[in-house]
């Protein structure tokens, strides 16, 4: 799919603000929910490039703060700039969650599980404020309603996240596609059983990992029922 060089605008509330076109070569699609209160809630962080997500974020309107920064797994494409937004915004909260968090802290002996040698980029660990432990969990972030998932399968901790926006459901479901590796302790079983619970969501838009935003309840299913047939699923 091609990607707009400007971020994109999802819904009123949510853009894509950083991918591998929008902000630095090896980032997942990085997203952000602006929040009832104007505050930012991040969708994972890329890599390394939070100078030019920062810039993303201002031509999206963004005047405010960073106040929530939510790790979808422990992968270095996706939580590597967290340090970096921590710098600037100190008191932002990263949300993860438990099964993933060691890896996210720098643990001893979780490196693998942060993929970060495959980048050839040292991960610099931030610590996880909000600890999520359970299958289902709703918040209320700057007064905006956050549907958290623990969906393992890609990472034993990966989580999705919804939210309403304009009347539609916005899953961002990020590394739908896999890969599954022993070194990640993925779970191939378990992604499956967490594809079919997204699948069950009849979501209007997935925000997806790497392979961007796909928009119609259609799409979404098509998308994920392509990834689940293509592991004979
Ligand atoms: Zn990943």
């Amino acid at each position: 799919m091609k990607y707009m060089p400007t971020p994109s605008k999802l819904t009123t509330h949510v853009f894509m603000v950083g991918s591998g076109q929008l902000s630095g070569i090896n980032d997942c699609c990085v997203y952000a929910i602006f929040l009832q209160n104007k505050d930012v809630c991040l969708i994972d962080t890329g890599t390394s490039n939070g100078g030019a997500i920062m810039n993303n974020l201002k031509q999206a309107g963004f005047a405010g703060k960073i106040s929530h920064i939510v790790i979808t797994h422990s992968h270095f494409d996706h939580v590597g700039a967290a340090w970096q937004f921590k710098n600037i915004f100190k008191e932002a909260k990263i949300i993860a969650h438990k099964l993933d968090a060691d890896a996210i802290e720098g643990a001893k002996g979780t490196e693998g599980r942060t993929a970060a040698s495959f980048y050839h980029e040292t991960y610099k660990p931030v610590k996880v404020d909000v600890m999520l432990t359970k299958d289902s969990e709703d918040m209320t972030l700057g007064g905006t309603k956050i549907t958290f998932l623990h969906t393992p399968g890609h990472t034993p901790g990966s989580i999705s996240a919804v939210v309403v926006d304009d009347g539609k459901k916005v899953l961002f479901g990020q590394d739908v596609h896999g890969p599954f590796m022993d070194e990640f302790k993925s779970s191939i079983q378990d992604w499956a059983k967490s594809m079919k619970m997204l699948l069950g969501l009849n979501a209007d838009i997935l925000c997806e990992g790497h392979f961007g935003a796909y928009q119609g309840k259609d799409k979404v299913k098509e998308f994920i029922t392509s990834h689940l047939k293509e592991n004979n699923f």
